[in-house]
């Protein structure tokens, strides 16, 4: 088993997943006046939903709890809290994932209270059932095992992040000025149960991006 098990999730599956949503949103009955989009994660699926539900008014509100991938910070916090009248409104709160819960209870929070819409309903592609504080309104997937989503939007900050965290904390990466390429291959093969290979043109980017900051030299 991998330390932190991750799943490649592909463009064609957001659009799979995020039509199944708007299909539940639509059969439950419930007609948005707005749909509200949570930075970053919620973009996409907040535009396709646009689409799929007939939406045109977009709003955003930037809430966040992951600073890195696979590893949250202690609390959510709501940058830029703006405030706007949707007195009157229905609204669709939207994110990629429920993992915890925090990021979206904070971002649906702040709009109940200062936004005063006549209702608010949150829709996700994914609920992570086993650790989630909220079950939210519409879901498509649920999760039980606990698994870090890669979703296509975030593919080389992801990457990247992957990389410095085993340079952090596997030993036989440590505090090593040069890393020879199999190593890291087979270290971070151990780590996350994917390979460069599924990352195809990220793998590469995401080392010369790191060569660049100063982070790490690969030796082949
Ligand atoms: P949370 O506050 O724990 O519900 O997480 C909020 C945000 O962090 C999500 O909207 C995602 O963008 C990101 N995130 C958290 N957990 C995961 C996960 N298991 N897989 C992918 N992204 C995640």
């Amino acid at each position: 088993m991998p330390k932190i098990p991750v799943k490649l999730v592909s463009w064609d599956e957001i659009v799979e997943w995020s039509r199944g949503l708007a299909k539940r949103v639509e059969e439950s009955g419930y007609t948005p006046d707005a749909i509200v989009a949570v930075a970053r994660g919620g973009y996409v699926p907040a535009r396709l939903l646009c689409d799929f539900l007939d939406v045109t008014d977009l709003l955003s509100v930037q809430s966040q709890h992951w600073v890195e991938a696979a590893k949250a910070q202690e609390k959510a916090v709501l940058k830029y809290p703006y405030k706007v009248d949707m007195r009157g409104k229905r609204l669709l709160l939207v994110d990629d994932i429920v993992d915890t819960g925090e990021t979206l209870l904070l971002a649906r929070d702040f709009i109940r209270d200062n936004w005063e819409p006549d209702e608010v309903r949150v829709a996700v592609l994914q609920w992570i059932s086993t650790v989630a504080k909220f079950r939210p309104d519409y879901y498509y997937i649920e999760v039980r095992d606990w698994t870090w989503f890669q979703y296509p939007w975030t593919r080389l900050e992801d990457t990247q992040q992957f990389i410095q965290r085993i340079l952090r904390e596997d030993p036989r990466l440590q505090d090593k000025k040069e890393v020879e390429a199999d190593l890291l291959v087979q270290v971070f093969r151990e780590w996350y149960g994917i390979s460069p290979e599924d990352l195809g043109w990220y793998w590469e980017e995401a080392i010369r991006r790191l060569e660049k900051k100063g982070v790490l030299r690969v030796k082949s």
